[in-house]
C-alpha cells in the first residue's frame, strides 16, 4: 500500500480532528484497509505510521500507548491488558491507582530484579545496590529503535524515546532525574549519556571518548564521601548533549549550579573532603611531588583531618585514590586540557589546602583593637608561593580590611575571627571558582566543531541531575534553594502529569475540567513574585550593609501574607515553609552573605596580581554565576525559541544569587508548556544501602515526596476507576443480568449495570467506564448482594 498516499493522509487527518467527538476509534483506525495491509508486515512501516500519529500531538501519549499494545500482542514480551492481578509493567494501565497499589507493584518487581516500571511516561528506577546484568552492549541493542512494550522497562527506553522525538520532531528534549541522596540519579544520568551516544552514532571515537570522560573528571571535583552515599554528588549538574539535525552526536554542554563549598573548609562528622583532593595526595605522593606542590607530609591539612584520616599515610597508600588519580590524569589529557593547566589545577588546589593551615593568633594593640597575627608563616609561605603572589600581600588582605568612607581609604585590623572567615571564604571561593572553570573548559573543549553539525542550530537533549527535595535537622540557604527548585520541577511535573491525564479524558471523549489538582504555584508566588516574593525580599536586604539576618527574617514576616510561610518564635531566626513535600523548618543564619557570594575586595585584588596565568583567570573574569537558576536553564534550553541564554546578559553577572534565579525561573514560566520532557524518578529502597532489601514504608514516603502519587491523586480527584468495557460487564453483569445472560460489550449495556444500581456522576468513554471510588465501593458492595 501506498502509505503516504493523499488518500492515507486524508484518512489519518480524520483521525486526528480536533474534534474529539468527531474522531474514530484506534479499533476502527486498525480496522482501516490501510492498517491491515501493513500489519505484521514491514516493522518499518508500523514504525512511521506511529511516528506519524505522533507527529499529531493532539493524539497524545495515550492513543500511542493503546496503539503499541494492540500491536504488540503477538510479541515475545506481550503486557497487553493488564489487571490488578499481574505484573505491571506500566502502572498508569491499572483500573486502580492509588498507594498501596503503586507500591506493591514496585516491590514484586523488585523481587524480580526488575528494578524498571513506568507509571504512564514516567520512568521509576529502584536503586538495586548491586549489579544488575542488564546494561550490557547487547541490552543497548535491545532498546534501539524499540518499541515501548517489545521489552521491560529500562533507562534505555528513555534514551531510545528521547532521542527518537529529537530527530522525529526536530526539537530539544530534557531528562529530569530525581530522588534522594543516594538513590541512583547520578549512576541513571551515566547510563543516558551511555546510551545516547550508541545512539547518536558518534563517527569518531575520541568524542565518545571524551563524552564519557566528562562526567569521571567533574564527579572527582564535585563528588564526595558522605554518610548516606560513598559518592554523593555535592553539586547538580545539567549535562546537553549536542546533535546534528539528523541525530549524530557532536559535543556537549555541562552546567553544575550550587556547588557545596562549604565541605572544602568543613565536613560534619563521618563525612569527606572532595574526592580530588584525596586523589592528589595519594597521586603526587606516588610521582614524589608532595614537597613540589609543598603538601605536608606528615600531619594531614587541617581540611583533610576528620575521623577518617590521622596521618598523611593514611591516603598516601591508599591505592583506590592512586588509581583515581592516574583516572583523572587520563581524564583531563583525553579531553584535552594541556599539561600547564594541569600543573596550575594541582596548584590552585594544593594553596586551598594550605590556606587551611594558616593559623590566626591575638594581638592586643595599644589603642586596645583586636589584631590578628599570623603564628604559622611557613603555611603563609607555601600558599604564596602556590598561588604565585607575594607572603605579605596575603597577610595584610587577611589581617586587615579597606573601608572607604568620605573619599578616604582607612585600613581596619581583622579580629582573629574575621580573619579566619577570610581564609575559608578564599579557599572556598578559589574552590568554587577553580571547579567552575574546569566546567568551562570542558564546554569550550567539547563544543560542537561547527563543521560536524552544520549549522549554529543543532538539536540537544538534556540531562538533568538534580539534587531531592531536602529536610534536616537545621536548614540553611542551600536547602532553600535546592526546595524551591524542587518546587518548580514539582510545578512542571504536575502539568505534565495533568496534561497526561487529560488526554485521557480528551481521547475517551469524558469532559475533562473534572480534573482539579493541588497546584503548588500560589507557594512558587510567594518566592517568586516582585516586589514581594521572599527572593526579592532577600536581595533587597542583601542590598543594605547594616542588615542582618535578622533584620531579613523580621522582613520576611512583615511582607510575606502568605498561608505557607510562618515562624514560629519571634526572637530567632528559624522560619518555616509548607513545601508540597512537607515542612520544612530554616534557620536564616549566614543568608545574606550566601546570597552576596561575594569575597572581601582585597583578596580579589591580590589574586589578579598573580604570576600564574589560571589563577588570575579565575578572578578576573567573573564566571558565570553558578547559581541555582541553571535548574531552570535546561527547561529553557529545550524551548526553541528561547532566544539567548538569560546567563550570557551582561546585567546578570553583578546579580545575586536569588535574583538571577528568580529572573529565570520567571522567564521559564512563560515558556514551560513547550517542548517535551522526560522524567525519572529514582527510589531508594532502603536506608542502608543494602541490595534486596525493600521497605515499604521508604518507598511510599518517596513516591510522595517525588510527586509520583500525584497521578493517583490526580487520578483520584476525577474518576478514579477506569474499566474498560468488557471487564466491567464481566464482573458487575449479575446486577442487571441474569447468570445464564450474555449481554453485548457495548456502553449500553454499562449503562444499564450503572443505573440498575442507581448511581450517578460516572461517565461513559468509548471504550472504557469512568467511575469515582464510591461508585465502585458501592458496586462491589452490590455485587456480593447478589452472588
Ligand atoms: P545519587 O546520585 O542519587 O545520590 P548514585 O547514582 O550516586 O545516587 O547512586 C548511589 C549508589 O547506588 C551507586 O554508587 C551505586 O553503587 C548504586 N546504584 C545506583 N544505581 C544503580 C544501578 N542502576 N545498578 C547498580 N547499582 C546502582
Ligand atoms: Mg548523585
Amino acid at each position: 500500500p501506498e502509505l503516504w498516499s493523499s488518500e492515507f493522509n486524508d484518512f489519518i487527518n480524520k483521525c486526528l480532528t480536533k474534534d474529539y467527538e468527531k474522531r474514530p476509534t484506534v479499533s476502527s483506525l486498525l480496522q482501516h484497509d490501510f492498517i491491515k495491509q501493513i500489519e505484521g508486515k514491514e516493522n518499518v512501516l508500523q514504525r512511521q505510521l506511529m511516528e506519524f500519529i505522533d507527529v499529531h500531538q493532539q493524539m497524545g501519549v495515550t492513543e500511542k500507548a493503546r496503539f503499541e499494545r494492540i500491536h504488540t500482542k503477538k510479541g515475545n514480551y506481550s503486557k497487553s491488558l493488564v489487571s490488578n492481578q499481574e505484573d505491571v509493567d506500566d502502572l498508569a494501565t491499572l483500573e486502580v491507582l492509588d498507594e498501596n497499589t503503586v507500591t506493591e507493584q514496585l516491590q514484586k518487581s523488585y523481587a524480580k530484579d526488575q528494578i524498571y516500571t513506568y507509571v504512564g511516561d514516567i520512568l521509576i528506577a529502584v536503586n538495586p545496590f548491586r549489579n544488575v546484568d542488564i546494561y550490557s552492549s547487547q541490552h543497548s541493542k535491545l532498546y534501539i529503535g524499540a518499541k515501548r512494550t517489545a521489552n521491560p522497562p529500562h533507562i534505555f527506553a528513555v534514551a531510545d524515546i528521547g532521542y527518537q522525538s529529537m530527530v522525529t520532531y526536530n526539537s530539544d528534549q530534557c531528562i529530569v532525574i530525581s530522588g534522594e541522596s543516594g538513590a541512583g540519579k547520578t549512576q541513571s544520568a551515566h547510563l543516558l549519556v551511555q546510551q545516547l551516544t550508541v545512539l547518536g552514532k558518534a563517527n569518531n571515537r575520541t568524542l565518545q571518548e571524551k563524552i564519557l570522560q566528562v562526567n569521571n573528571l567533574v564527579e572527582a571535583f564535585g563528588n564526595a564521601g558522605t554518610i548516606i552515599n560513598d559518592n554523593s554528588s555535592r553539586f547538580g549538574k545539567y549535562l546537553e548533549m549536542k546533535f546534528t539535525c539528523g541525530g549524530t552526536v557532536v559535543g556537549a554542554q555541562i552546567s553544575e549550579y550550587l556547588l557545596e563549598k562549604s565541605r572544602v573548609v568543613h565536613q560534619a562528622v563521618g563525612e569527606k573532603n572532595f574526592h580530588i583532593f584525596y586523589y592528589i595526595y595519594a597521586g603526587l605522593a606516588e610521582k614524589k611531588k608532595l614537597a613540589h606542590y609543598k603538601l605536608p607530609e606528615y600531619r594531614p591539612p587541617r581540611y583533610l583531618q576528620n575521623d577518617h584520616f590521622r596521618i598523611v599515610q593514611d591516603f598516601m597508600n591508599n591505592s583506590f585514590y592512586k588509581s583515581q588519580f592516574e583516572l583523572i590524569e587520563q581524564c583531563f589529557k583525553v579531553i584535552g586540557f594541556t599539561l600547564e593547566e594541569l600543573g596550575s589545577v594541582y596548584s590552585v588546589l594544593a594553596a586551598i589546602l594550605n590556606v587551611g593551615n594558616i593559623e590566626f593568633s591575638a594581638v592586643v594593640s595599644e589603642h586596645m583593637i583586636d589584631k590578628s597575627n599570623i603564628s604559622n608563616p611557613v603555611a603563609l609561605e607555601n600558599c604564596a608561593s602556590l598561588l604565585c603572589i607575594q607572603a605579605d600581600e596575603l597577610q595584610e588582605a587577611l589581617t586587615s580590611h579597606c573601608v572607604v568612607t568620605r573619599g578616604e581609604t582607612i585600613i581596619r585590623p581583622n579580629t582573629v575571627e574575621k580573619a579566619t572567615d577570610v581564609r575559608d571564604a578564599m579557599a572556598k571561593a578559589l574552590y568554587g571558582r577553580l571547579f567552575s572553570w574546569i566546567v568551562n573548559r570542558i564546554n569550550t573543549l567539547l563544543k560542537p566543531d561547527k563543521h560536524l553539525s552544520g549549522s549554529d542550530d543543532g538539536l540537544n537533549i538534556g540531562i538533568l541531575d538534580i539534587f531531592g527535595f531536602e529536610n534536616f535537622k537545621k536548614n540553611s540557604f542551600e536547602q532553600l534553594c535546592i526546595n524551591i527548585a524542587n518546587e518548580q520541577i514539582q510545578f512542571y511535573f504536575n502539568q505534565h502529569v495533568f496534561a497526561w491525564e487529560q488526554n485521557e479524558y480528551l481521547y475517551e471523549g469524558v469532559d475533562a475540567r473534572v480534573i482539579e489538582y493541588e497546584d503548588n504555584r500560589p507557594l512558587l508566588d510567594m518566592f517568586l513574585q516582585k516586589p514581594m516574593g521572599l527572593l526579592s525580599l532577600l536581595d533587597e536586604e542583601s542590598r543594605f550593609p547594616q542588615a542582618t539576618d535578622q533584620t531579613l527574617v523580621e522582613k520576611f514576616e512583615d511582607n510575606l501574607k502568605s498561608k505557607y510561610f510562618w515562624r514560629p518564635k519571634r526572637v530567632d531566626l528559624t522560619f518555616g515553609i509548607y513545601h508540597y513535600a512537607g515542612k520544612v523548618l530554616y534557620n536564616a543564619s549566614g543568608f545574606l552573605a550566601k546570597n552576596r557570594d561575594t569575597l572581601p575586595a582585597d583578596i580579589v585584588l591580590l589574586l589578579r596580581s598573580s604570576e600564574n596565568n589560571l589563577i588570575r583567570q579565575l578572578v578576573t573574569h567573573p564566571l558565570t554565576k553558578t547559581g541555582i537558576a541553571i535548574v531552570v536553564i535546561f527547561l529553557l534550553s529545550f524551548s526553541r525559541d528561547t532566544g539567548h541564554h538569560p546567563r550570557e546578559t551582561t546585567s546578570m553577572k553583578t546579580q545575586t544569587v536569588a535574583s538571577y534565579f528568580r529572573y529565570s525561573l520567571m522567564d521559564l514560566l512563560s515558556k514551560m508548556v513547550v517542548g517535551q520532557p522526560h522524567f525519572v524518578r529514582c527510589i531508594k529502597p532502603n536506608n542502608d544501602r543494602q541490595a534486596n532489601k525493600f521497605d515499604k514504608e521508604k518507598v511510599l514516603v518517596q513516591l510522595r515526596y517525588t510527586g509520583i502519587l500525584e497521578t493517583a491523586r490526580i487520578r483520584r480527584q476525577g474518576y478514579s476507576h477506569r474499566i474498560l468495557f468488557a471487564n466491567f460487564i464481566k464482573r458487575y453483569y449479575l446486577i442487571c443480568y441474569k447468570t445464564n445472560d450474555d449481554p453485548p460489550v457495548s456502553p449500553e449495556t454499562c449503562a444499564a449495570i450503572l443505573e440498575k444500581a442507581h448511581l450517578d456522576n460516572w461517565v461513559l468513554g468509548k471504550t472504557k467506564v469512568f467511575l469515582k471510588y464510591y461508585h465502585v465501593e458501592q458496586l462491589n458492595l452490590m455485587r456480593k448482594e447478589t452472588v
